[in-house]
C-alpha cells in the first residue's frame, strides 16, 4: 500500500470515530507512524508504507479514536518554535499559550520562576528568547518535572532552567523579576462539559484548581510580592472568563499597571502586572 491510500483510509477511520479534525490528525499521525516530520509528509505519500508503518500507523490510530490527544501519541508537540516532548503527565501546550510567552518578552528579565511548569514550554522558549536568562520551573508532579528536565536539556538550556517539586511559592527561593504561570483554571463544573480528549487524558490537576477555579490565581497573587523584585513583573494565562476576578487579587495585592491581553480568537488571555518600584507599597496590604 502507498502512504497515500493508508492516508485516505486514516482520515476516513477517524471521520468515521467522530474527530474533528480527522484530516490533520491523520496526516499527523502517518507522520508518526513514517517517522518523518509532518511538513515532510507530502514528499513521501507516492511511496509505499515502508515496513513497521503500518502496525505504528495502526497503533497510533487506535489510540486516536479512544480520544487520546495527537499530541500524546507522537510525544511531540510544537510550541513557539520547538519540539516539545508531551505525555500524559503534562499538559498538552497550546497554541494560545504562545500570547503569554510574546507578552512576556516584551520587557527584558534575568530571572524567571515559572509555575507550574508541566512540559516546560514556558519556561524553556523564554529562555531560548533570553540567551543572558536564567529560570526556575516548579510543578507538584514528578512526572511533568521529569518531562520538563528532559525538553531544557534537549533544546539546549538545562545550564540555565532549574526544575524544582512545589505547591506554588512553598519550596521557591530567591527573587525573581518575572513570575509566569499557566495554572490551572477550569472551574469543578465545568470539567465535565469538557471534550473527552482532554477531560479523560490530560491531567485533572494541570486543568482544574477545583471550585470556581480561581484558587491557583488567589495562591499566586498572594505569594508573588515576596518573590518579585521590586519593578519586577507577573504574567500569567487566565480562562476567558477570569479577567475581571483575576486583576482584582492582584490588585488587592499592590499589584500596578494591570492589562490583560486577547488571544487571537479575540478571547481575554493573559493578564500581566508590575509590582511597584517601592516594595513597601506591594505585598503589604
Ligand atoms: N487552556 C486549557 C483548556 O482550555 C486549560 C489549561 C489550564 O487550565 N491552564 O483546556
Amino acid at each position: 500500500m502507498r502512504a497515500q491510500d493508508a492516508l485516505v483510509a486514516a482520515t476516513r477511520r477517524l471521520r468515521a470515530a467522530g474527530i474533528e479534525n480527522a484530516a490533520g490528525d491523520a496526516r499527523r499521525l502517518l507522520a508518526h507512524a513514517l517517522a518523518i516530520a509532518p511538513d515532510r509528509l507530502t514528499l513521501a505519500l507516492h511511496d509505499p508504507m515502508p515496513e513497521g508503518a503500518d502496525a505504528r500507523l495502526e497503533a497510533a490510530l487506535s489510540a486516536r479514536e479512544a480520544r487520546q490527544p495527537v499530541a500524546q501519541i507522537t510525544g511531540k508537540r510544537l510550541f513557539w518554535g520547538h519540539a516539545f516532548r508531551v505525555t500524559r503527565d503534562t499538559l498538552d501546550p497550546r497554541p494560545e499559550t504562545e500570547i503569554l510567552v510574546e507578552t512576556a518578552l516584551e520587557h527584558p528579565f534575568v530571572h524567571a520562576l515559572d509555575l507550574g511548569t508541566g512540559t516546560g514550554c514556558i519556561l524553556i522558549s523564554l529562555l531560548k528568547s533570553m540567551p543572558f536568562a536564567a529560570g526556575l520551573g516548579t510543578d507538584l508532579s514528578p512526572g511533568a518535572l521529569e518531562v520538563a528536565r528532559g525538553n531544557a536539556q534537549a533544546l539546549g538550556v538545562a545550564d540555565r532552567a532549574k526544575f524544582l517539586r512545589s505547591d506554588w511559592f512553598a519550596e521557591v527561593p530567591g527573587r525573581f523579576d518575572l513570575i509566569v504561570s499557566n495554572p490551572p483554571y477550569i472551574a469543578e463544573a465545568e470539567m465535565e462539559g469538557l471534550s473527552p480528549d482532554v477531560r479523560d487524558w490530560e491531567p485533572h490537576g494541570a486543568l482544574t484548581p477545583g471550585g470556581d477555579g480561581l484558587d491557583a490565581y488567589r495562591a499566586i497573587a498572594k505569594g508573588a510580592p515576596a518573590r518579585l523584585m521590586a519593578g519586577g513583573r507577573i504574567v500569567l494565562e487566565i480562562g476567558p472568563t477570569q479577567a475581571a476576578a483575576v486583576t482584582e487579587l492582584l490588585a488587592a495585592q499592590g499589584f500596578e499597571a494591570i492589562e490583560t491581553r486577547q488571544d487571537l480568537d479575540g478571547r481575554d488571555r493573559v493578564i500581566l502586572a508590575r509590582k511597584p518600584r517601592d516594595p513597601a507599597e506591594c505585598g503589604a496590604l
